[in-house]
């Protein structure tokens, strides 16, 4: 069964740097370069919003990065402005390697919804073509890295699971946001009550061959 790596959201605004940090996010990249090694199709994920997205709390007025609302008939926490459509914190990080990866999904693009999967909108409402495009390619088997692991990865692993893939989420290439201390943990539990096989990088290392 063919299988391909997926790269969640490692764009500027997420770097320590960045407008919306997740903490030591800039240590996942020599991973992700290194990984991408192993596999022939590599699938690259982009928070991509308008301006007006509701996720931002700039766009609601009086209200604080961290504070809740209900967007679209769902609990939303409100985010700093990151990720804006065409802005360099929404370009991939510059020191990840881009020649090999083979096709990119951007999600968040609706104003009216967030988009923490890389498969659907957050009610699932929409599908971003990332499912259809591996029933294409016939790969059925994901292994899925990136950031936060506490959102856009884990709700990515979650769909993945709930589609029927195999599915690995790669622990070590993953950084959390914590907005509690343990929801990266907690996280990590959820994914593999859905049926995700937890494993680390070198476990990548071990299991396959080096393609190029
Ligand atoms: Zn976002």
């Amino acid at each position: 069964m063919k299988r391909a790596l997926i790269l969640v959201d490692l764009q500027n605004d997420f770097m320590p740097t960045g407008v919306l940090p997740v903490p030591c996010g800039d240590e996942v990249i020599p991973l992700a370069n290194i990984l991408q090694a192993y596999f022939e199709c590599i699938i690259a994920t982009q928070d991509w919003h308008p301006n007006d997205h509701g996720s931002f709390a700039a766009n609601h007025p009086g209200l604080l990065p961290g504070d809740r609302i209900e967007l679209s008939g769902l609990s939303q926490i409100l985010w700093p402005i990151h990720c804006v459509q065409g802005t360099m914190g929404a370009d991939f990080v510059k020191s990840l390697k881009m020649d090999r990866v083979t096709k990119i999904f951007q999600k968040g693009s609706d104003s009216t919804i967030d988009s923490y999967s890389a498969f659907f909108d957050n009610a699932h409402r929409k599908s971003t073509g990332l499912d259809d495009y591996l029933m294409t390619q016939q790969i059925r088997i994901l292994y899925i890295m990136g950031l936060a692991l506490d959102y856009c990865v884990k709700y990515t692993v979650l769909d993945a699971c709930q589609l029927g893939f195999k599915t690995y989420l790669i622990q070590d290439a993953c950084r959390g946001v914590n907005l509690n201390k343990e929801d990266s943990a907690v996280a990590i539990q959820e994914m593999q009550r859905a049926g995700a096989h937890i494993i680390q990088s070198a476990d990548v290392f071990r299991k396959f061959i080096l393609i190029s």
